[in-house]
């Protein structure tokens, strides 16, 4: 089953958030969301044993850490990782509690996160690609161009989208980006589990069935005519437009991955290997 889901959002148990867990709970089960992770600055809201309205599974503890250091996302941590340690042993931390480590808003201000640093750390799942709460901020929403260095250095990483809301009336944020879960089921374990293995696409409404690597051989299915787009080594090779598109990696390049334009909105695949 596809689940959609945002693991990155504030209730009003962060300084600069607005709403209860309860209203941020209804306002994403209203919009169909099946997972979502409240992950509070510095600081754990626990939801365990808290029953989201309808299908909506919650993560019991996630928490955004960093305050004047750069921001990484603990998502399903065991309790509060230590504060003011360096951005390697916070992650570190994060692991040794359970959580995954996702490394938030690499272009808050230009150079929240460099290619660089994403390079030399390890132990992080991912990269936020899309944070649309970046829209009311110095800095810019996307980072698929750090994304694609890092890939191009041999690195894999995941690429997550979250809206990282503060309230719920703030429409070009909230909802405006989420995560496309390919799930054995709705509860939280096995979306955890779909997520660390790369299970998932970032979707602006854009809408993906498949994106497989048989072979070297890389193809994308939509349910809607799209224009699909093709990047290899952090450069665009093909583009078409159709239900579905296949490209054959050549030697020398080291990942693909694809991006789709449909009259719903946008989605992007996961980077894939030829020896996926
Ligand atoms: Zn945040």
């Amino acid at each position: 089953m596809w689940i959609k889901g945002n693991l990155h959002c504030h209730s009003n148990n962060s300084s600069d958030g607005e709403v209860s867990v309860a209203e941020l709970c209804q306002w994403y089960r209203a919009h169909k969301y099946g997972l979502l992770a409240i992950t509070d600055h510095n600081s754990i809201t626990d939801l365990t044993g808290i029953a989201g309205p309808g299908q909506l599974a919650l993560v019991p503890r996630s928490v955004e850490i960093g305050e004047q250091t750069e921001n990484i996302l603990a998502i399903g941590v065991a309790d509060m990782p230590p504060r003011g340690q360096t951005n390697q042993a916070t992650i570190d931390e994060i692991r040794n509690r359970g959580g995954m480590a996702i490394l938030a808003h690499p272009n808050w201000r230009w150079n929240h996160w460099t290619a660089k640093d994403l390079v030399t750390l390890q132990g992080y799942v991912g990269i936020e690609v899309l944070n649309t709460h970046m829209r009311e901020c110095e800095g810019h929403e996307s980072a698929f161009h750090i994304f694609d260095e890092v890939l191009c250095r041999g690195k894999r990483i995941l690429a997550f989208g979250n809206d990282d809301a503060h309230n719920t009336h703030d429409a070009e944020i909230i909802g405006q980006v989420w995560n496309m879960i390919e799930s054995e089921g709705p509860a939280y374990e096995d979306l955890r589990a779909a997520i660390e293995s790369g299970q998932f696409y970032v979707s602006t409404g854009g809408r993906i069935t498949a994106a497989t690597m048989r072979g070297g051989r890389f193809s994308v299915k939509c349910p809607l005519e799209s224009r699909i787009v093709f990047i290899v080594n952090g450069e665009r090779v093909l583009c078409k437009t159709g239900k579905d598109a296949q490209y054959e990696l050549r030697q020398g390049e080291l990942y693909i991955r694809a991006e789709i334009e449909s009259p719903e909105g946008k989605a992007y695949t996961q980077a894939a290997f030829p020896e996926d």
